[in-house]
């Protein structure tokens, strides 16, 4: 007598959130017909399946291959009181310190996106004031010592009326790396803006928004034809080659085979240090949005980046081993001079091993001398047989995955990285509390007190009605 046999391969069991009601509900991923899925049955609203991957090799070189000793905050917030995700944070059940920590500074926006994790717009006006930015900046510092990454964020940043004080209070602090989130319109509208953005460099980076190379993706995803200011920002942006990261939220059916065209954009600009890539992230505003429809993935998203943008192939784009599901990095070089278009991709010359091993579990590569000396013997073996003895002399001062630090080198400046971010976050549908922990973007929480993982940030501790729903929550975890 044969035996049933279930259709999939049972990898494991985890916990997840009810995408209803957000209660914490048992879950097992689930391998069926090459995707990886993420199954949970809620006893209110029965079962729910999830695709997480649909690369079955890739999710278990995540799981399997890029594995690292946590690295941790130098101070927890919270205590463990009702289980992961309502006791952010960062409480000591988290599993990684915050590679990048988001400040953010107001709820205003000079547009109103109808995908917006933040709510924002020009009807909420509400400026944190530069005594609460104090204490969130003072907060960072306790949590990260010497943050690797602070990115100012809001809403739109620059419409703070103190925008540049809030810069000037950042750069009092021991940050490496500071960075600015924004639309551009203020860069775009205004003469001397960039400018005076550009005295905060070195170390200094702006975070600019784009959805595409045209008017499309714009008119969906921020309800206004972006494109031709977007350019103008980028022009005053490259006048001054001010170090800026192209930042695309991708969207399944609206520019998800545009990935290739921006790549190809970016290049284009000596100033452009890089492209991340951010599916869609159902929390917040997300007007017209459909899970079962317009959900993306990494493996999704890595995949249409090699098919689109051959100088890349799968060697390339590879897990960050501080959060291997949620992060993917593609690390190229530039060519030298006006060949700066050209792209001699890297990271398929860094195996795990070397990542892994390295030392320090960080998004910032550059603090572990065992690591870089490593990448600098084997890009120099790249630069010597690929590019002549003129390239044989090159070296890489230092490597990051998600987000840049600047060193200028003799001969391989930072102007010459170009990378090539997924950056994925989980949202009520896809949230696996295994896999939350290791979120390494925390924001700074108003109250000045608690650094919380992005994930949960936006799920269950922004805006006052969802802290009403968490203290629910909350009485049905510990009742
Ligand atoms: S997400 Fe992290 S900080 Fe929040 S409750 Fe879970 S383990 Fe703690
Ligand atoms: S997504 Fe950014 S630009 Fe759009 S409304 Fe929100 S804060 Fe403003």
């Amino acid at each position: 007598m044969s035996r049933r046999e279930r259709p999939y391969l049972f990898y494991s069991a985890t916990r997840a959130l009810c995408s209803t009601c957000l209660e914490v509900v048992d879950a097992k991923e689930l391998i069926e017909d090459g995707k990886v899925f993420l199954w949970k049955r809620c006893m209110k609203h029965g079962v729910q399946r999830v695709l997480l991957s649909d690369d079955v090799d890739y999710f278990r070189l995540c799981r399997e291959v890029y594995l690292k000793k946590p690295e941790q905050p130098d101070h927890y917030n919270t205590g463990v009181n009702y289980g992961c995700p309502y006791d952010c944070g960062i409480c000591p059940d988290h599993e990684q310190h915050g590679c990048v920590s988001v400040l953010e500074i107001t709820d205003n926006c000079n547009l109103r996106c109808p995908t917006c994790f933040a709510h924002s717009g020009p009807d909420r006006s509400t400026h944190r004031s530069l005594a609460t930015i104090e204490s969130m900046l003072d907060l960072i510092v306790r949590n990260e010592g010497e943050p690797d990454v602070v990115q100012v964020s809001g809403g739109e940043p620059t419409m703070h009326p103190h925008f540049f004080e809030v810069l000037d209070a950042c750069r009092r602090r021991p940050i490496h790396h500071l960075m600015v989130n924004t639309n551009g319109i203020r860069i775009a509208r205004e003469d001397g803006f960039a400018e005076r953005l550009a005295s905060y460099e070195p170390g200094f980076e702006i975070y600019l928004q784009l959805d595409g190379v045209d008017d499309v993706a714009h008119q969906v995803l921020r309800g206004a034809k972006l494109f031709e200011i977007k350019s103008r920002a980028l022009a005053r942006l490259e006048a001054l080659n001010l170090s800026t990261t192209l930042v695309v939220t991708l969207r399944r059916d609206l520019n998800e085979d545009s990935i290739g065209a921006i790549i190809d954009f970016a290049r284009s600009y000596r100033c452009v240090r890089g492209v991340t890539f951010q599916p869609v992230y159902d929390e917040g505003r997300n007007e017209g949005f459909d899970p079962a429809v317009h959900r993306l993935t990494l493996s999704e998203v890595r995949r249409r980046i090699y098919e689109q943008s051959p100088t890349f192939t799968p060697a390339d784009i590879i897990p960050v081993p501080c959060h291997p599901d949620s992060v993917a990095m593609a690390y190229a070089v530039r060519g030298a001079g006006d060949d700066f278009a050209r792209l001699s991709p890297l990271t398929r010359y860094m195996p795990a091993d070397v990542l892994i091993e390295g030392g320090r579990n960080t998004i910032i590569y550059e603090g572990d001398p065992a690591l870089l000396e490593n990448m600098r013997a084997r890009i120099y073996e790249t630069f010597s047989t690929a590019h002549g003895p003129e390239g044989a002399s090159k070296a890489l001062g230092e490597l990051m995955c998600c987000l840049p630090r600047i060193e200028t080198l003799p001969d391989l400046s930072y102007d010459r990285v170009f990378r090539v971010i997924i950056m994925q976050f989980l949202d009520r549908h896809s949230m696996d509390l295994r896999s939350v922990r290791k979120t390494c973007v925390h924001i700074a929480h108003r109250d000045g007190k608690r650094m919380i993982p992005f994930d949960t940030y936006n799920l269950l501790y922004r805006e006052p009605e969802q802290q009403e729903q968490l203290v629910t929550l909350r009485a049905r975890a510990r009742p």
